[in-house]
């Protein structure tokens, strides 16, 4: 069965290399029907998808974010889809995520600088462009300078979370995350939740807290674990959602959208999850 879902994509507006419009022209010729946008805490690109979609009538866009939360020993990627995301209160919050993103990437570029390996905040900021700044392209900053050939290899000891130049940043609870996609009307799902410590508990108080869906169908996961995560997600009452992941890092053997995703039975029912959550919608 050719894959016509593709949940999880991240645009230049966050650390992705393809534009809104690049994005769009990728996924309706790798064949996809139904395609999120989840850039990380913005949605800032969403403009530009839908008026670039218009050209391949038989493509959907799902507005959709991604939202960086924290809980004790382990970062909790949620997704967000079909939220009302015009809303001054969701751009607020957003956006407030957004600018604590910029003082930790300068506390991590001065850390790198400390370890010998520096590289100009101008050009950081450069490479981030418009959008969301995140350690990507600090990652990619530093292949540029030469210490590194690929971005990937830069998380290894510098930028992953136990890396010596990663820095904290103010993050919200995954049910906080819950809470702002529930109350612009949208539906939560937890991402990539395969490496999660405690999956099982983690689960039962996210849907407790309103989260919907979860990924299984994620390109990076081999089928045993999405066949463990599939039975997760059907004894927890959560969408089994997923997609590529997809950034255009170019990095080797990176998943591509239509790699994998969930069924169109899923975007179908992900889209009356929306409509009956929007009837309901205390704002
Ligand atoms: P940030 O939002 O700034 O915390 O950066 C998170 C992003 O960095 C993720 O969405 C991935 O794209 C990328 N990332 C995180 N960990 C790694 C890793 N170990 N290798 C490569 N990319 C990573
Ligand atoms: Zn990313
Ligand atoms: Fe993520
Ligand atoms: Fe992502």
């Amino acid at each position: 069965m050719p894959v016509e879902v593709d949940l999880h994509l991240h645009t230049t507006l966050s650390d992705g290399r393809l534009s809104p419009t690049e994005l769009v022209r990728l996924v309706a010729k790798n064949g996809l029907k139904v395609v999120a946008i989840t850039d990380h805490d913005i949605t800032d690109g969403l403009e530009e998808a839908f008026e670039a979609a218009k050209a391949f009538p038989q493509l959907t866009i799902i507005p959709g974010v991604e939202l960086s939360t924290d809980i004790p020993g382990n970062e909790v990627h949620m997704l967000g889809y079909y939220m009302d995301y015009k809303g001054a209160r969701f751009q607020a919050t957003l956006s407030r995520f957004r600018e604590g993103r910029v003082g930790r990437a300068q506390e991590m570029v001065r850390k790198l600088a400390e370890l010998g390996m520096p590289v100009e905040w101008e050009r950081v900021v450069q490479i981030a462009g418009e959008g969301t700044i995140g350690r990507p392209h600090i990652a990619q900053a530093l292949v540029e300078k030469g210490y590194f050939q690929y971005p990937q290899q830069a998380f290894e000891r510098h930028l992953g979370r136990n890396g010596l130049a990663y820095a904290e940043r103010e993050k919200m609870t995954p049910q906080e995350a819950v809470r702002l996609v529930r109350e612009a009307g949208g539906v939560a799902a937890i991402a990539h939740p395969a490496s999660l410590f405690g999956l099982v508990n983690v689960l039962a108080q996210l849907k407790q807290a309103g989260m919907q869906g979860m990924e299984v169908h994620y390109a990076e996961y081999d089928g045993p674990t999405r066949t463990r995560l599939a039975g997760a997600a059907r004894r927890h009452g959560l969408l089994p959602c997923g997609g590529s992941d997809y950034h255009a890092f170019g990095t080797p053997g990176e998943r591509l959208p239509g790699d994998l995703g969930p069924p169109m039975q899923t975007a179908v029912r992900l889209r009356e999850l929306a409509k009956a959550n929007a009837l309901v919608r205390r704002p």
